[in-house]
């Protein structure tokens, strides 16, 4: 339901527990973040309201820079702990939030377990977090692409509306975003680089976004946002100057 994301020279928790807040008014069940924390990818989830993840956090010492959030309104599976995003790979290196609803996750599920990958939740989503896993190992293994590439073979394989955001622990630093059907916005604030699928997340961080239109990805690093189609061809968006207040 609503997806934020931010990498940069500040601490990440609280810039992605103020972006869920603000998209609270769109109803949500459950709640969750990951951080890159030194070498690894912290999750922490939560059923229910975004303060009581918020409370939560306070007994993780999560001090990282880069990371993404969702709140989550259950399309497959009951809201629950286990369900709430961000869900992870086999190996739990890889994070994905997403939005949306995967038609064709049960055909994808079930070829997935049977190449041997064991799932933790009964969402849709999962299946994003395992098929990044599969393109990341193999393009690396032939050297031949890297997270971005990775997603985007992923999302070739899925039917039906996605905005997606990813980190991998072997790319720390770094969130590859994109979307199908889905809203996905992404900009650079004063300390690092955001996205958020609901401009209000983003508003005090920036007034200059790129709204991805579909089939488009983004990559975010501390420095800088570059843009791509789902070939990996660099691509140039509009940027939209938000002027409203809230
Ligand atoms: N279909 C996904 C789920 O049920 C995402 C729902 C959402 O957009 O929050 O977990």
């Amino acid at each position: 339901c609503g997806i934020v994301g931010y990498t940069g020279a500040a601490p990440a928790e609280p810039i992605l527990i103020e972006g869920l807040s603000r998209m609270e008014y769109r109803g949500y069940d459950s709640a969750g973040v990951a951080v890159q924390q030194g070498e690894a990818i912290e999750v922490v989830c939560r059923k229910g309201k975004v303060s009581e993840l918020a409370h939560t956090l306070e007994h993780f010492d999560l001090t990282g820079t880069c990371g993404i959030g969702h709140t989550r309104w259950a399309t497959h599976g009951k809201p629950s702990e286990a369900n709430a995003h961000p869900h992870t790979s086999c190996a739990g290196d890889i994070a994905v939030v997403h939005n949306g609803i995967i038609e064709n996750f049960a055909e994808l599920r079930e070829e997935l377990v049977g190449r041997g990958h064991a799932f933790k939740s009964e969402t849709d989503t999962e299946v994003v977090a395992h098929l990044v896993e599969e393109a990341y190992q193999r393009l690396r293994e032939a050297g031949a692409g890297d997270l971005r590439a990775a997603v985007a073979e992923a999302a070739s394989q899925l039917v039906g509306a996605y905005g997606l955001a990813v980190m991998a622990e072997d790319e720390p630093g770094t969130i590859i975003v994109c979307r199908k059907d889905s809203p996905i916005v992404v900009g650079r604030g004063e300390t690092g680089s955001y996205v958020a699928s609901d401009i209000i997340a983003l508003i005090d961080a920036t007034r200059d976004v790129v709204v991805l239109a579909d089939d488009q990805m983004a990559r975010l690093t501390a420095d800088g946002i570059a843009y791509f189609d789902m070939d990996g061809n660099p691509l140039e968006p509009e940027v939209t100057h938000v002027d409203w207040d809230i």
